[in-house]
C-alpha cells in the first residue's frame, strides 16, 4: 500500500519508523512518502495561510499551495484523499478495515482553521474525497489523526501482526466483535500479589473460555460504552447474552 502525507511538520512522521509499521514499511508491505507543504509555496515566507473570509480568529490554509501540492503528489493517479477535520465522518474500525483494502491514500493534514473548501469540492470531481474526524475533540494539526489513522490503518494488512487472528478478535472487530470492546485479558504468574486469573483461563476448555471472553466484553461494553451497546443487533446476542 502507497500513502502520501502532506504536512507543513513533516518531522511529526519519526514514529512511523518504529514497531509494526516501521517493519511493514522495511518489508515493503507499507510504502511511506512525507512531503513539505510549504515546497509548493513560492513567496519568500513560504506562506501556506492567509485570513478568514468573513473574518473571525485564525487562519485558513491557501488553496493555491494545497493544489499544486495534491496535484504534483497525486500526478495522473487516483489516491483516495483523506483530510482529517473534527467536522469530518467518524474515524472507526469499520473505516479502517475499508480502507486497509485501498491501493493508495493520500492525507492532507489541515493546520490553523483548516483547509480552504474549495479544494476539497476540487479533487472530489476527480478523487474519492473523505473528511475524517478521530474524535469529537479539536486537534491543533492534523498530523496525530493521520499518525492514528496509519497505525489502526496499516496492522490491519496482511503480514503486519504477528498474528492475525488478534485483529479479528479485537474491540470493535467486523464480526463478533462488532459494536463490542474487548473484555480483560492476563498472563503470567496465576497469581499476583493476591490476585488470581479467573480459573476459567486455566481450564484448557476452548468452549468456556469462549463464552467468557463474550460475557465480559458485553459486560464491558455495557459499562463503558452504553451507546454501543444499545446498538448491538438483537439478532446476534443469544439468551446467555441477554441476561447480562
Ligand atoms: N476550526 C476547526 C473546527 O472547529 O472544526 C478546527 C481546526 S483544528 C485547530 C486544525 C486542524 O487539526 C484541522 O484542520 C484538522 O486537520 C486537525 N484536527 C483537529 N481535530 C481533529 C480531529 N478531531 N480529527 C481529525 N483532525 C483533526
Amino acid at each position: 500500500m502507497r500513502l502520501d502525507i502532506i504536512s507543513i511538520f513533516p518531522e511529526y512522521f519519526g514514529p512511523l519508523d518504529v514497531s509494526l509499521i516501521g517493519k511493514a514499511r522495511e518489508r515493503g508491505t507499507l510504502d511511506v512518502r512525507v512531503h513539505q507543504l510549504r515546497d509548493w509555496a513560492h513567496d519568500v515566507h513560504k506562506t501556506v495561510d492567509d485570513t478568514p473570509y468573513g473574518g473571525g480568529p485564525g487562519m485558513v490554509m491557501k488553496p493555491e499551495v494545497w493544489g499544486e501540492a495534491i496535484d504534483a503528489v497525486a500526478g495522473d493517479g487516483a489516491p483516495r484523499m483523506i483530510v482529517p477535520t473534527p467536522s469530518g465522518r467518524p474515524f472507526t474500525q469499520e473505516l479502517a478495515q475499508e480502507l486497509a483494502g485501498e491501493p493508495w491514500l493520500l492525507f492532507a493534514c489541515g493546520r490553523y482553521e483548516g483547509i480552504d473548501s474549495r479544494v476539497m469540492d476540487e479533487y472530489a470531481t476527480r478523487l474519492r474525497v473523505d473528511e475524517v474526524s478521530i474524535g469529537d475533540y479539536v486537534l491543533a494539526g492534523g498530523e496525530v489523526a493521520v499518525l492514528v489513522m496509519v497505525e489502526a490503518i496499516g496492522r490491519l494488512l496482511p503480514g503486519v501482526l504477528g498474528n492475525a487472528q488478534s485483529a479479528v478478535d479485537d474491540s470493535f472487530a467486523p464480526g463478533s466483535m462488532r459494536n463490542l470492546v474487548e473484555g480483560p485479558v492476563y498472563t503470567k504468574p496465576p497469581v499476583w500479589r493476591g490476585r488470581e486469573v479467573p480459573p476459567v483461563l486455566l481450564s484448557g476448555h476452548h468452549g468456556k473460555v469462549a463464552r467468557w471472553r463474550r460475557d465480559e466484553a458485553l459486560r464491558r461494553t455495557v459499562r463503558n460504552r452504553p451507546e454501543l451497546a444499545a446498538a448491538l443487533d438483537p439478532e446476534t446476542l443469544d439468551k446467555h447474552d441477554r441476561k447480562l
